[in-house]
């Protein structure tokens, strides 16, 4: 039987996603016993117009974006969303608080007329269906190996359903709410062993919200601490566009 033929495609985004999966090394070998990859442009030169499974790295965030994308969902069986930034809009949603004409000028203040950009930097679910995510940012390998086993297997692709507080009471963390910070853990999906919350941070979101946010929880536990509401959103808005607090 033919191994399905898997595709890599960048949009916007810092490209670390797909480093990190280069940097694979054991895993990569394991994974291409059961897939061939027949394009990746970080890795090999060569194309191809025909793929069963498609990972798309970054935002959808300008306008010749939609008819790529739209290429891609056409050819591909299996569309995965792989990061923050193709999950839920990532880093790149920062900007979306913000007027685009006033980012250019501040950005590119000679030739704002040059670069081309959506109002909004999207996750790319906002343009084509997603069949499955690969949430982080950047993506934790060993999870994307395991996704794609399963997208192979043609198995659910197994993301953890409960929150990054499982994961951090199980590291016997101190709640950084005692100590007056705002943390998303209540609401984000876990999977990175609550990773920023065992090492002194606070979670900031970005493998997305869970199915079901229980967001009253988390406004009881922002007026427990008598902390401001705002805090969350703004939590909320650095990784999440508005589109992505529907994409679990
Ligand atoms: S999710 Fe993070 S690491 Fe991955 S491409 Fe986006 S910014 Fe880079
Ligand atoms: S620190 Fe964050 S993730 Fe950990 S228990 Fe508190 S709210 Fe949850
Ligand atoms: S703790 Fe939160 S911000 Fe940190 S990796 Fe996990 S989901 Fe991302």
């Amino acid at each position: 039987m033919s191994k399905p033929k898997v595709a890599f495609f960048d949009f916007t985004s810092c490209e670390g996603c797909q480093l990190s999966i280069l940097n694979l090394e054991t895993e990569l070998l394991e994974l291409l016993d059961i897939i061939d990859i027949v394009e990746f442009r970080e890795a090999m030169s060569e194309k191809s117009d025909t793929y069963d499974i498609a990972v798309i790295e970054g935002s959808y965030s300008r306008d010749s974006d939609l008819k790529r994308l739209r290429k891609i969902r056409e050819t591909a069986g299996v569309v995965v969303a792989m990061g923050a930034c193709a999950h839920i809009g990532g880093l790149n949603a920062l900007r979306n608080s913000q007027q685009r004409e006033d980012l250019l000028k501040k950005v590119y203040p000679d030739h704002p007329e040059w670069y081309e950009t959506n109002e909004k930097a999207l996750p790319i679910s906002a343009a084509i269906k997603v069949d499955a995510v690969v949430p982080g940012c950047p993506v934790d390998v060993k999870e994307f190996v395991h996704i794609v086993k399963n997208l192979v297997l043609g198995k659910d692709p197994g993301l953890p359903t409960y929150p990054v507080c499982v994961e951090c009471k199980l590291n016997e963390n101190i709640c950084v709410y005692e100590l007056g910070k705002t943390c998303l853990g209540p609401v984000v999906r876990a999977g990175c062993n609550a990773v920023c919350t065992s090492n002194g941070g606070v979670c900031i979101g970005c493998r997305g919200l869970i199915p079901n946010p229980n967001l009253n929880s988390q406004k009881d536990i922002m007026q427990k601490y008598g902390l401001d509401m705002q805090r969350i959103i703004d939590s909320v808005n650095l990784f999440m566009t508005e589109n992505a607090r529907e994409v679990q």
